[in-house]
């Protein structure tokens, strides 16, 4: 007889398992989405030079002193500098340099007059700017370490590193990042009744779904899928196939064969590698079947057969162990808040994670379960974007009651999960 374990003890076994992996250096243009290996500490300031934010005039503030509407300052503009370049010779009061967006700040200038606020006017073959108002000293300047501060921490390893991330690598001249190292994840199907996805169907088989539902939700994680192919249901071709799986993966997701049928044999796979069983048996629904065991420092997660019990044993468990070995801060998934938007009135002792759409409607989070919530179902899949999580012991839920929901497609996570 298995004894059921809670899920956040489940959970916890698992993550107290994991060991932060290593990290490489990826090419910059490779870096979209990995996990940063190591923090990014800015090198520079940013500006590293006083700049110009607008197109204008760069000027001595105090030239415009008496500037009003009704008697405007003339200053003598004495030369252009654009983007990229940089004017040598410095200005005086009663002097202007015409600047343009991002161009340094010339010597001798502390302020920027807008173009929009002056008018150019000639007398005696000199160009002069037309200001109609007092500008004080440091107005319009993008100065030095305005931005970033040499020195001080940017982003932390374990951020995914996105669009944003990207500009600040590129913004110190990081051309070789260094990102976490993907975790190996190997995917093995077991079943007598499975087809390869190319292979039409036959009486009694269906086909293997799982693996390549398997290998989005891991390429989702961050991490690398290995497929192990198809193993038939018998126990020397399992073990072989799992021992292969270990050789090639750091971590090992089976699918199906871990009930207690004739023919699953993921329970006596363990025993014959002397693994070091973390549960097999959690007090949840779907997949109340779902084992862990260790072997060698090393995971296996037998996750049921039943293609909505082994989309939510992934993102319950492997997924939460695959953040801890990238160094991600936040482990678990995101929880949040939402309300039910129907009936949900299957009693049921164990916890339900309830495949459901989240959406904002009329200014409110709103959670619908999604089409049949049977662990053997495929289709509620299609518009899962969270779990919505249930408690046991009740005689179901009431539309409009506000439940926790997990969301499968955050990245960051939330330090706190409970359920
Ligand atoms: P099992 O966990 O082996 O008892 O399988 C439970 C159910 O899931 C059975 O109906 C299997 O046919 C089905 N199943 C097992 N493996 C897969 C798979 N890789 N893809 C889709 N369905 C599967
Ligand atoms: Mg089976």
């Amino acid at each position: 007889m298995r004894k059921p374990i809670k899920v956040e003890e489940a959970i916890e076994r698992v993550i107290n398992r994991s060991m932060e992996g290593e990290w490489e250096y990826v090419q910059i243009e490779k870096c979209f989405g990995r996990i940063l290996g190591k923090d990014i500490i800015a090198t520079t300031d940013v500006p590293w030079f006083d700049r110009s934010p607008y197109d204008g005039y760069a000027i001595f503030a105090e030239s415009t002193q008496s500037a009003s509407s009704q008697q405007p300052v003339q200053l003598e503009v004495i030369g252009t500098i654009g983007a990229g370049s940089v004017y040598n010779d410095g200005i005086l009061p009663n002097q202007a340099v015409k600047i343009m967006t991002g161009a340094a700040i010339p010597k001798g200038a502390n302020a920027v007059v807008m173009k929009e606020l002056t008018k150019e006017v000639k007398h005696n073959g000199k160009v002069y700017v037309e200001i109609k108002r007092n500008i004080s000293p440091g107005e319009n300047l993008s100065r030095i370490g305005e931005d970033v501060k040499k020195g001080s921490l940017l982003v932390e390893k374990g951020t995914m590193i996105n669009p944003g991330i990207i500009a600040i690598l590129a913004t110190f001249g990081f051309n070789h990042i260094p990102v976490m190292k993907r975790p190996r994840v190997a995917i093995l199907a077991t079943g007598s009744e499975l087809l390869e996805v190319y292979q039409p169907l036959e009486p009694g088989k269906i086909r293997n779904s799982n693996a390549y539902m398997l290998q989005a939700q891991i390429l989702r994680a961050h991490a690398k899928p290995v497929g192990c192919g198809i193993v038939n249901d018998s126990f020397e071709n399992v073990l072989a196939a799992v021992k292969n799986a270990m050789d090639v993966a750091d971590i090992v997701v089976t699918t199906g064969g871990v009930s207690v049928g004739d023919y699953d044999y993921i329970p006596a796979v363990y025993e014959s590698l002397r693994a070091e069983l973390l549960f097999d048996k959690i007090a949840m629904r779907p997949g109340s079947v779902t084992s862990a065991a260790v072997v060698d420092n090393k995971l296996l997660f037998g996750l049921s057969g039943n293609p909505s019990a082994c989309y939510v044993g992934f993102e319950l468990f492997v997924r939460p162990y695959i953040r801890a070995m990238l160094g991600q801060k936040h482990r678990y998934l995101k929880k949040i808040r939402a309300e039910l938007a129907a009936d949900f009135l299957k009693p049921n002792p164990f916890t339900r994670f309830v495949r459901t759409k989240l959406s904002y409607q009329n200014g409110k989070l709103i959670v619908e379960p999604i089409g049949k919530d049977k662990s053997n179902i495929v289709s509620s899949l299609i518009d899962s974007n969270s779990l919505t999580v249930l408690p046991g012991g009740t005689r179901g839920y009431r539309a409009g009651t506000e439940v926790d929901v997990l969301l499968t497609e955050d990245e960051e996570g939330a330090p706190i999960w409970q359920c």
